[in-house]
């Protein structure tokens, strides 16, 4: 009980962790809450899906553990602070123009499950965690990366209803992108997300869910908000 006590004081700054499945609106409300908070907020899938990009620039058979291993010695994967965003970048090259193509996001699942991968983008996102209050979205923070967070939120709502909201954004970079198209992605990505047997995604049990099926964008984030209020 007293080593528990010691270690909650020791810790300097603060977690916020949200987690859920894909397209979930995530990220839309934890950079806003991060704003809010004055906290950095962290894209962790922006960091699966840079190593994702440059694994496909230089066909690395994801089979083989010894070439995954020797690739991930050259990734150097950091974010910088651009016109009030945080951006990742991957070996001092903005990865943002690359990481958000569907050839990305097809393989991004399939890399992420890597041990190896998950453990240096882990490592990452804990050291950027102890040296600043970050709010941090992905599928693994508030069980793996961040256990002890403040404050924990998993966001779910329908695959179609995500694949509809999801393509009202799409629609105008890329016109042929089709709603069967981006739900057969996300229900993928779900599946091997959930069922990969390091960190699987998971609601944390001590993390408040919001479906945000009949929510707006908002009310998901006052709903969050309201919650981090209570929490904090
Ligand atoms: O958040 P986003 O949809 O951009 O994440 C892309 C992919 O990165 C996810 O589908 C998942 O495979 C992986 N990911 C992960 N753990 C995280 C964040 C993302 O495995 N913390």
């Amino acid at each position: 009980m007293l080593f528990f006590y010691c270690m909650e004081n020791h810790k300097k700054y603060r977690a916020i962790a949200i987690d859920g499945v894909s397209s979930s609106g995530k990220s839309t409300m934890a950079k806003r809450l991060a704003k809010t908070l004055g906290y950095t907020y962290i894209d962790t899938g922006a960091m699966y899906r840079a190593v994702t990009w440059f694994f496909l620039e230089k066909h690395v058979n994801i089979e083989d553990e010894q070439e995954v291993s020797v690739t991930l010695d050259k990734i150097n994967i950091s974010f910088r602070l651009i016109e009030g965003k945080n951006v990742c970048f991957i070996n001092g090259q903005n990865a943002e123009p690359f990481i958000r193509s569907m050839e990305v996001s097809n393989f991004v699942s399939q890399v992420a499950a890597i041990s190896s991968v998950r453990k240096k983008m882990v490592f990452l996102q804990q050291e950027i965690g102890k040296t600043t209050h970050v709010v941090m979205d992905g599928r693994d923070i508030g069980t793996v990366v961040f256990p002890d967070a403040d404050v924990k939120i998993f966001v779910n709502s329908p695959a179609r209803l995500r694949a509809e909201r999801r393509w009202l954004e799409m629609k105008e970079t890329n016109p042929d992108i089709t709603v069967d198209e981006i739900e057969n992605n996300l229900n993928m990505r779900d599946y091997i997300d959930s069922t990969r047997e390091d960190s699987p995604l998971k609601q944390a049990e001590d993390a408040l869910l919001i479906d945000n099926t009949l929510l707006n964008v908002e009310e998901q984030y006052k709903a969050a908000l309201d919650y981090i209020h209570q929490k904090l």
